[in-house]
């Protein structure tokens, strides 16, 4: 008998989720982001949903290599461009889309023996200072770029810090908005500004300027909304954005222990008992990609669902192992058994949710993390 935990990818939630965000991105087109595998659920396993995409935007050759393995003709788009001049060379053969954010990428470009030139999303820093032309730097980088024989299509892009952000949110993208168009308002070119937030956020509502259309742009790039997470959570829960969740990690009861008030739970004794309580043991730990900060001290840890009902941790999550509060469980629906079903995030076969936006929350970190570090050794299912 295999260690009863598994993960599943719910086909039928990224083609819903990918729906979405085309409904939210108007006439503008989507890039799929399935960099780090897919965002964690393995770029093979999500494809048939996903291939309904326009495009595909990672990080990696060799994740592009994969979707071109998979039968993938149309456009996949490099995010980080290439790292150093001999990439272009696969890129090229790859048919791959290209970022160039720093003049280092242009030397290498115009060096670069091509049989096909390149098509190339130059990307400008408007105050996500992470990779990009500053807006002063953007249009000598652009006509560098487009004298280049080696380069047949200059598109525009940019990247929003903050389109998530609770409370600058909507002035920071405005900010970043204002220092693109302004930079680049001559300039010809497809641009693409928007990832899942902004899409979902404020891609039809914020117009681009003077004649520029709607912030959606030309593409979109849309990652953690496929993936059924709330991009501004907790602000919105993701079925308020009508996105569902894509992955279920699941496990079993492996043991019960009745555990008397004043006793303590787990490493570092860290829970006390505060009544008679029955505990049960979870076959799930860190060492699975679960986050160990989901339940450090006395207070309820990150919530669960055995048998489809909502409970929570008490004490530390161990490598292998969690521990959860039996009592809503066995109140609603009589005494647990080793065996029952336990879902650490996703769809319970009750048909009750729980959001990973939630479990993030309760660790201190985000979905993508979560979603992003389920270990190998969880063996993976679709459905
Ligand atoms: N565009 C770029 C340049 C990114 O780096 C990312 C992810 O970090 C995305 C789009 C997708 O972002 P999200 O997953 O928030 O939609």
């Amino acid at each position: 008998m295999p260690r009863p935990i598994q993960a599943t990818i719910h086909l039928d939630a990224l083609r819903h989720n990918l729906q979405r965000c085309r409904a939210a991105a108007g006439d503008a087109r989507v890039w799929a982001v399935v960099k780090a595998n897919a965002y964690g659920h393995g770029i093979e396993r999500a494809y048939p949903a996903l291939r309904g995409a326009d495009g595909f935007a990672l990080l990696d050759l060799a994740e592009a290599e994969r979707l071109r393995a998979l039968g993938w003709r149309g456009p996949i788009l490099l995010l980080e461009g290439c790292f150093e001049p001999r990439d272009l060379e696969l890129c090229s053969r790859l048919n791959l889309w290209h970022v160039v954010h720093c003049d280092e990428q242009i030397d290498w470009l115009s060096q670069h023996k091509t049989h096909q030139p390149h098509r190339v999303f130059l990307k400008m820093n408007s105050g996500m200072n992470r990779l990009g032309f500053r807006p002063a730097a953007f249009r000598a980088a652009w006509t560098r770029l487009h004298a280049l024989p080696q380069v047949a299509e200059v598109s525009l892009m940019t990247h929003f810090s903050d389109a998530d952000g609770l409370r600058r949110g909507r002035e920071g993208v405005l900010h970043q908005v204002e220092a693109f168009v302004r930079a680049t308002r001559d300039l010809p070119g497809e641009r693409s500004l928007c990832n899942s937030a902004a899409t979902l956020r404020h891609a039809l509502r914020l117009r681009l300027g003077d004649g520029g259309g709607a912030l959606a742009a030309d593409w979109v790039r849309a990652g953690i909304a496929l993936y059924g997470s709330a991009p501004d959570h907790p602000a919105h829960a993701a079925a308020d954005l009508d996105l569902q969740p894509t992955m279920t990690l699941a496990s079993r009861l492996i043991a019960i222990q009745p555990v008397a008030a004043g006793e303590t739970v787990g490493y570092g004794s860290a829970f006390t008992a505060p009544r008679d309580l029955r505990v049960g043991i979870v076959a799930c730990g860190y060492a699975d990609g679960y986050p160990r900060h989901a339940s450090l001290s006395q207070a309820p840890g990150a919530p669960v669902l055995v048998r489809g009902v909502r409970t929570h941790l008490v004490g530390r999550v161990s490598m292998d192992m969690l521990a959860v509060d039996l009592t809503p469980v066995e109140a609603a629906g009589g005494p647990c058994h080793l065996g029952d079903e336990v879902v650490l995030w996703g769809r319970s076969g009750s048909g009750a949710v729980l959001p990973v936006d939630e479990v993030a929350q309760a660790a201190g970190t985000i979905a993508y993390e979560l979603l992003c570090a389920v270990a190998a050794r969880v063996p993976f299912a679709v459905d």
